[in-house]
């Protein structure tokens, strides 16, 4: 069914706590964990409880928790200090997505004045 926990999926396994994360928010359906490889001072993944292969399908049927996901995003920025910061949604392997549970980066703490588009 839509949504329900992937045995194979590294970050279902982070939300049933079978792998430790280093939770910095958790929400009833979202959770917030720093990358285990930080590509900036401030990395955190964002991640919906759901399971879901990216964040396009997961707001495709489940927009209420994708606002929710940008929204814990917001906050985390927020409760590291960062007034600016970069959100990233990798979709597909050719874009660099690698965790096919739906997730965003939150990266901050040093300029990232370089734009990608
Ligand atoms: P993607 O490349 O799919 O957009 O992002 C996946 C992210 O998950 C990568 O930045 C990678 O460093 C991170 N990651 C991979 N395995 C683990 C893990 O076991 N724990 C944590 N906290 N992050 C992980």
């Amino acid at each position: 069914m839509a949504g329900e926990p992937q045995s194979d999926c590294l970050f279902c396994k982070i939300v049933a706590g079978e792998i430790p994360a280093t939770v910095v928010r958790k929400t009833e359906r979202v959770l917030a964990f720093r990358d285990i490889a930080p590509k900036a001072p401030v990395h955190v993944l964002v991640i919906p409880h759901v399971h879901y292969p990216n964040a396009a399908a997961l707001a495709a049927a489940e927009p209420e928790i994708a606002g929710e996901l940008l929204a814990e995003a917001g906050a985390v920025a927020r409760d590291e200090g960062v007034e600016d910061y970069r959100l990233i949604f990798n979709t597909g392997a050719g874009a660099g997505q690698t965790v096919f549970h739906a997730h965003v980066h939150v990266l901050g703490g040093k300029p990232m004045t370089e734009s990608m588009v």
